[in-house]
């Protein structure tokens, strides 16, 4: 084993594994360490349409073949049908009331369908973790990147020239000495503890417990409702939401029959179950017993693993780098799932310290402590704006009207945020805020939202008159309207949202556009060809498939 290298990454998870692999192609002399071995389950698995554009973006750029083709649920299916992968369509959200079936009341029902992709091939995707891990782990290994499993790290000393760490593998002990260490170990990571690094918990609102576990044999919603009004993409092809008065439940289809669930539980929620602080298998039979039409659909189905408990899943520390230091989002802060920000914020902040590393390759090859302070600035608001929207979605599970309210927010920022990367693309998008931060007219809006849902709810999960949460949902509809390219927030939808490139059409104003240009740029949207054509004659490093082969220009990505 070699004793130094240039850049140390610990932890191979997608985000760790995929830029320790950029970082070689760029030239670097990387070693990729990971505690455990691949393939392993790991949770967070729902992509969404910002994670897909970082990743054909990080494709196109450095030339990984791969990462162009996984970025849409066609291309994976044609270019890697063995690694494991769901169809996510949207995001499907219900609301259900304990001990009552959820009622189908047609056009009237507490059912939000928010379209993500015009179509199956362009869909996004869920990700089985322990194959898509494994693939970009054995990616980074094949592009040259010291990759060492099974290795026990026991410290890191920083010092402003150098980076000590110190572990074992395989019995033997090891000394490594690196320019710049990124930490990529996700919760309760490394680099935290060797740090020391303050808490940054305080100043979060959201907290939630998890019971979780993957199943066959899980019943569609379709099949239990065959007469649902026609959605803009079948319900169950997508990231599922159950909302219950605890909490919600998250259920993601895999193409090849396993469903990921858990339950997401508030304190409160938590504490008013009788079985809350029992064995998981009993909390989870407890929540069923409570929601019969998801007891409905999980009738027939068996756990592939223990049912799991977590009492608490967010996290977050107060620094996100320095000197000769980086933590990934994962290893820094996390939220909920909800609204599935993890992976898309995960591939951002690869794309960021990849452009940190390109400046750094011709001088000094550590990134500008600028530019990490900058990385860090970024990550410390963005979690700030994360957990803002997603505290105010929990306040709002009080009345389904309040949360379809609520979710237009998150739909409507992230909506303008894929269109505008798309279609008026620049060098330094990966550093456009996350969540609508930096935006003027975005970024106050969850914290505003929050205040007035706390209102209304008094906190204490009231649903508020009528009249209020009118005035909420019209307050929000107002208060995107600048930003609102997707037909969001139109009582006339009924909640049920398909991807409306006529909508686009007609606000191009909102994106800087004539309504020509925004005609002649939508095969954009469509796949992306254009901007693989455009990439073509930008990029000249050479394309290469996970193995590290190199692909000829034709073949893609
Ligand atoms: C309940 C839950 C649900 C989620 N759902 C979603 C979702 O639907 N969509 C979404 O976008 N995001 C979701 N997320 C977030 C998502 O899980 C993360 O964004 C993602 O896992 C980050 O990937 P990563 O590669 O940075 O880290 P991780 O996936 O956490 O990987 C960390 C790696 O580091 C290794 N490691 C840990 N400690 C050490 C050490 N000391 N030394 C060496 N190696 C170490 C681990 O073995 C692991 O391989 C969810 C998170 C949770 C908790």
């Amino acid at each position: 084993m070699k004793d130094s290298c240039e850049v140390a990454i610990v932890g191979s998870g997608f985000a760790g594994s995929l830029l320790a692999r950029i970082l070689a192609v760029l030239g670097y002399d990387v070693v990729l360490l990971e505690r455990g071995t691949h393939p392993r389950f790991a949770i967070g698995e729902s992509s969404t349409p910002l994670a897909n554009l970082s990743l054909e973006r990080i494709g196109i750029r450095y030339g990984l073949a791969d990462c162009y083709q996984l970025a849409t649920h066609g291309r994976w299916l044609e270019n890697f049908p063995h690694i494991r992968r769901g169809l996510k369509r949207g995001f499907t959200f219900y609301r259900h009331h304990p001990r009552e079936p959820f009622a189908d009341r047609g056009l009237d029902s507490e059912r939000l369908l928010v379209a993500a992709s015009p179509d199956d091939s362009l869909s996004d995707t869920h990700w089985l973790r322990a194959d898509v891990d494994h693939h970009f782990a054995r990616g980074a290994a094949a592009a040259g990147v010291d990759y060492r499993d099974r290795t026990e790290l026991t410290k890191a000393e920083l010092t402003t020239e150098t980076v000590l760490l110190e572990g074992s593998r395989a019995g033997k002990a090891f000394e490594l000495r690196a320019n710049f260490v990124v930490d990529a170990s996700g919760p309760g990571g490394f680099l935290g503890q060797q740090l020391s690094i303050p808490s940054g918990f305080d100043r979060t609102h959201t907290r939630s417990a998890l019971v979780f576990s993957h199943f066959d044999s899980v019943r569609p919603m379709a099949d239990l409702f065959p007469e649902m009004a026609v959605g803009p993409y079948p319900d169950d092809w997508a990231a599922v939401h159950h909302i219950i008065d605890e909490g919600w439940m998250y259920s993601l289809r895999f193409d090849h029959g396993t469903t990921s669930a858990g339950f997401l539980l508030t304190p409160r929620g938590l504490n008013a179950l009788p079985a809350g602080d029992a064995a998981p298998t009993t909390l989870w039979n407890a929540l069923l017993q409570l929601y019969p039409t998801i007891a409905a659909a999980f009738s027939e189905a068996t756990p592939l693993m223990p049912i799991s408990f977590r009492p608490l899943i967010q996290h977050r520390l107060a620094r996100a780098g320095g000197r000769r230091w980086a933590l990934m989002p994962h290893a820094f802060a996390f939220v909920d799932p909800l609204f599935s920000t993890g992976i898309a914020w995960s591939l951002r902040a690869v794309e960021r310290l990849a452009l940190a590393f390109e400046d750094a390759a011709h001088h000094g090859r550590v990134p500008d402590p600028a530019v990490v302070r900058r990385y860090e600035t970024a990550l410390v608001t963005e979690a700030d704006q994360i957990d803002l929207v997603v505290a105010g979605a929990y306040e709002a599970m009080a009345h389904f009207d309040l949360f379809a309210a609520q979710a237009m927010l998150y739909f409507a920022t992230v909506a303008f945020a894929e269109a505008s990367q798309r279609l008026t693309p620049t060098e330094s998008v990966a550093w456009n805020g996350f969540l609508g931060v930096g935006d003027q007219v975005l970024e106050p809006l969850p914290g505003e939202s929050l205040r007035r849902l706390r209102q209304i709810t008094s906190s204490r999960g009231e649903a508020g008159s009528n009249a209020e949460r009118k005035e909420f949902s019209d307050w929000v509809s107002h208060a995107i309207s600048p930003r609102n390219i997707a037909g969001l927030a139109d009582r006339g939808r009924r909640n049920l949202y398909p991807v409306d490139f006529d909508a686009l059409v007609a606000q191009h104003q909102l994106l800087g556009l004539s309504r020509d240009q925004i005609l002649e740029a939508i095969p954009r949207l469509r796949g992306g060809s254009t901007l693989l054509a455009d990439a073509g004659n930008r990029h000249s490093l050479p394309a290469r498939d996970a193995s590290g082969t190199r692909v000829e220009a034709n073949q893609g990505p």
